[in-house]
């Protein structure tokens, strides 16, 4: 028995499911894109504001201690959700975006020489690129895009031949936004430890799926965005080793980051707060720990079984959809689809699947080099969770045709 199997009642705990798209009961396929939200989520968000409200870790009256405990409860969750050795290991940031960049700033540029090399896969997302170069333009060294296979999967050999002396650091997505694949991380983890090279994983699209171990996965660093799974906007993390946190400067300073300041030095207080400067997203992280405590009540591998199930009603489906090309075809994914379709843009697809209530990503997704190798500047991403349906897949198909009908 799994909460699960009252997939209506389930339903009912996010508000948003039930809203009405120009007069059509929503289907949300674009969950890659963003999460909807428990109401355990927006009640926990509302209830800091009506009766927590104060500043974190700075006060010592009643309030600021029920803000702090909230808040730093909110990282045990996240710590434990993850399998984080620590709960010193977890950062607060931004989203995955933002930890990435903190890696970049803080851990690798300080070192970095001419001709140092970031080896990166193919399939990642912007955010896992962009960083790198910048940092790479500053010092001269180069990021070096690791091979994909015309299935979407990564040419695992492809990476690991070129992790060299000048390799600095490995990036790889756990699982791509654009593709659905699920990479092997431990794979290529592994060989980069052996060669004594750091890795990041980028779990943006992995955490919200299945059950993540970044103790057993053993990367340096992994990385993810609170927002898709299943919390507020503006959270997210970087989980590190804590050797790393420990030398690493500071990426941003200001108040709450310190131990001490004067004008003769400052000196820094402990990871994580070492890299929480200023006021943080309080009222987010407390929703963020709300969404964990929900999936761990519907438990991780009820919503993996799921996915998988709805992964392969859906597959089979676009499957047999006459000309429509799926990007991607690998063995190891997740319920994430991006297609195209023979003599219509995947804009217009997108703009009159919404029309029908159906909510899907049309775009390059950002990963411009992901578009390249397959030679297309645009896909149509449908990306399912846990909270979707069998009949939500057939409103989807008939929509689809529909659109079709008009584009022809
Ligand atoms: N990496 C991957 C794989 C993603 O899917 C996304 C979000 N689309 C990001 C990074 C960036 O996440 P955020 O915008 O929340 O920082």
């Amino acid at each position: 028995m799994s909460q699960l199997d009252d997939i209506a009642a389930i339903r009912a705990e996010f508000p948003q499911l039930a809203r009405l798209i120009h007069g059509k009961p929503l289907v949300y396929f674009d969950n890659a894109n963003t999460a909807q939200k428990p109401r355990a989520v927006i009640d926990a968000v509302s209830s800091y504001y009506t009766e927590h409200n104060a500043n974190v870790a700075r006060a010592v009256h009643t309030l600021g201690e029920e803000a702090t405990t909230l808040y730093e409860a909110a990282r045990d969750k996240l710590a434990r959700f993850v399998g984080a050795r620590s709960r010193e290991e977890v950062v607060f940031t931004r989203g995955t975006t933002e930890s990435i960049n903190l890696v970049a700033y803080s851990f690798l540029r300080p070192t970095l020489k001419p001709g140092d090399e970031i080896l990166v896969s193919r399939m990642e997302h912007h955010a896992n690129i962009v960083p790198w170069q910048l940092i790479a333009a500053e010092t001269g060294a180069k990021v070096v895009p690791a091979p994909i296979t015309e299935t979407g999967e990564l040419d695992v050999d492809g990476m690991i031949a070129l992790m060299n002396e000048r390799t600095r650091l490995v990036g790889l997505t756990h699982v791509s936004n654009a593709l659905g694949t699920i990479n092997p991380v431990e794979r290529i983890i592994a060989a980069a430890k052996a060669r004594g090279v750091p890795s990041l994983i980028d779990g943006s699209q992995a955490a919200p799926h299945f059950r993540v171990d970044v103790a057993a996965l053993d990367c340096d660093f992994y990385v993810l965005t609170g927002h898709k799974l299943f919390g507020p906007t503006g959270t997210g993390a970087l989980i590190a080793k804590r050797a790393h946190l420990d030398a690493m400067p500071p990426f941003m300073g200001g108040g709450e980051m310190i131990r001490k300041v004067s004008f003769d030095g400052t000196t820094f207080n402990d990871p994580p707060h070492k890299f929480e400067p200023g006021t943080p997203n309080i009222a987010g992280f407390i929703g963020l720990g709300a969404a964990i405590d929900w999936l761990n009540a519907v438990g991780m591998d009820a919503i993996a079984a799921r996915e998988t199930m709805l992964r392969d009603r859906m597959l089979d489906a676009l499957r047999g959809v006459d000309g429509l090309r799926l990007i991607g075809a690998a063995r190891e994914r997740a319920a994430v689809f991006s297609f195209v379709v023979e003599g219509a843009h995947a804009h217009d697809i997108a703009t009159l699947l919404d029309h029908e209530g159906v909510a899907v990503r049309s775009g390059h997704h950002c990963t411009h080099p992901t578009m390249q190798f397959f030679g297309v500047p645009a896909t149509v991403r449908a990306s399912l969770s846990f909270y979707n349906t069998e009949d939500e897949i057939a409103a989807f198909l008939t929509a689809l045709a529909k659109v079709r009908r008009m584009l022809a």
